[in-house]
């Protein structure tokens, strides 16, 4: 039995840990499994996993230029913070808005990870790993791995089919500083290691630190509605933050619609809603990944039941046997706590 890192304070095991891809030959392709950097964007929703625990080991750090761009190829296993840190000490630009996210790089394209008006897509050259179905090692660019607001092609077709070894980014030597997000704004004329410190700043006076209050940041999506269902809302508070989207619908703020609810600091057991951010659970000590799922149903109800806007969890639940749905598995708890 080993431990499976995740940031939500869970005790959870695996059957045994298979290091990539020193270990690839101990794989048991039949056997279920399960791909873990450092769990910060997981619920484990049981005890156990019963199944292979993968956990990637490289490390590469590789730059290459041509004479617009830096090409900078990173091995799955290095921690992302550290990697964004990394390269702008080295002088290389365009991460800052995303630094201090947790994780590992090869996590990073799988929800295309997005924070102070950055998503990894923009930045994204190619992904390369290993494909378990054709048992070949594989290398998607931008396009093929189908980026879009905490999506990838990793999350739908090739969902437990490949192992991300490597991503390449690409990096502009023309880098322009982007402060569309509203607190980075009143910086004057930064430089990228000014944004990356500001950005480290905000986060940390607003966001747990999962190492003192264990959490896995947003818990869920903001919702993208129907301008018909935006309408409706906007009559009911005016207020209401919104992001119009290309395709017509409006991305609200998930945040804003629980603090609405009144839901800053609800608890179920030792799960709490945090006091400052209506976005993040938290364990506070000893819950297990029910509670924290219980928690998330109550916040998904209530919400619903408010503003008629269903709630999804970002966070991906791992059960016993794998990945369950989160959405089905919240509106199951929903169900029984109603009887
Ligand atoms: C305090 C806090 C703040 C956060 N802020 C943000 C934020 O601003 N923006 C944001 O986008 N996210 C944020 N997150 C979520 C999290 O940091 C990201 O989702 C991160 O990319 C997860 O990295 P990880 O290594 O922990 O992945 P894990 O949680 O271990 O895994 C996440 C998913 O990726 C899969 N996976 C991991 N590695 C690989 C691989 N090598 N190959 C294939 N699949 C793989 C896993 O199977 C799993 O499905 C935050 C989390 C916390 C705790």
């Amino acid at each position: 039995m080993v431990k499976i890192p995740n940031t939500f304070g869970l005790t959870v095991t695996a059957k045994r840990l298979i290091k990539w891809p020193s270990q690839q030959a101990l794989f048991k392709p039949d056997e279920s499994f399960i791909i873990v950097g450092a769990g910060s964007n997981l619920l484990f929703v049981d005890a156990e996993f019963d199944g292979q625990l993968i956990q990637l080991e490289q490390d590469e750090f590789i730059i290459e230029q041509t004479a617009s761009d830096y090409l900078v190829t990173l091995g799955a296993g290095l921690n992302w913070h550290q990697t964004v840190k990394r390269l702008i000490d080295a002088g290389i630009d365009g991460l800052e808005n995303l630094a201090l996210i947790p994780g590992t790089v090869g996590a990073a394209p799988v929800q295309n990870i997005g924070a102070y008006g950055v998503e990894f897509s923009q930045l994204c050259e190619s992904v390369t790993g290993y494909n378990l179905q054709t048992q070949q090692v594989e290398t998607l660019n931008n396009q093929q791995c189908q980026f879009a607001y905490r999506e990838s092609v990793f999350k739908k077709q090739l969902k437990d089919k490949f192992i991300i070894t490597q991503v390449t980014l690409r990096l502009t030597k023309n880098w322009q500083a982007n402060l569309s997000y509203g607190p980075l704004a009143e910086l004057n004329n930064p430089t990228a290691i000014q944004i990356f410190e500001q950005v480290c700043l905000i986060r940390q006076s607003k966001l747990p630190d999962p190492a003192k209050l264990p959490n896995a940041g947003s818990f869920f999506k903001n919702p993208v509605v129907e301008a018909s269902v935006f309408n409706q809302l906007i009559k009911q508070d005016p207020n209401i933050p919104n992001y119009p989207q290309a395709d017509g619908k409006v991305k609200l703020a998930a945040g804003y619609l629980i603090d609405k609810a009144g839901l800053k600091g609800a608890v179920y057991q030792n799960a709490k809603v945090h006091q400052q951010q209506a976005l993040v659970l938290v364990n506070q000590g000893g819950s297990c990944g029910v509670e924290i799922a219980n928690l998330a149903a109550m916040v998904r109800q209530t919400v619903l039941a408010l503003f008629k806007v269903k709630l999804n969890p970002e966070v991906r639940f791992i059960g016993k046997q794998g990945e369950v749905d989160s959405a089905q598995f919240l509106d199951l708890l929903i169900a029984e706590n109603k009887k």
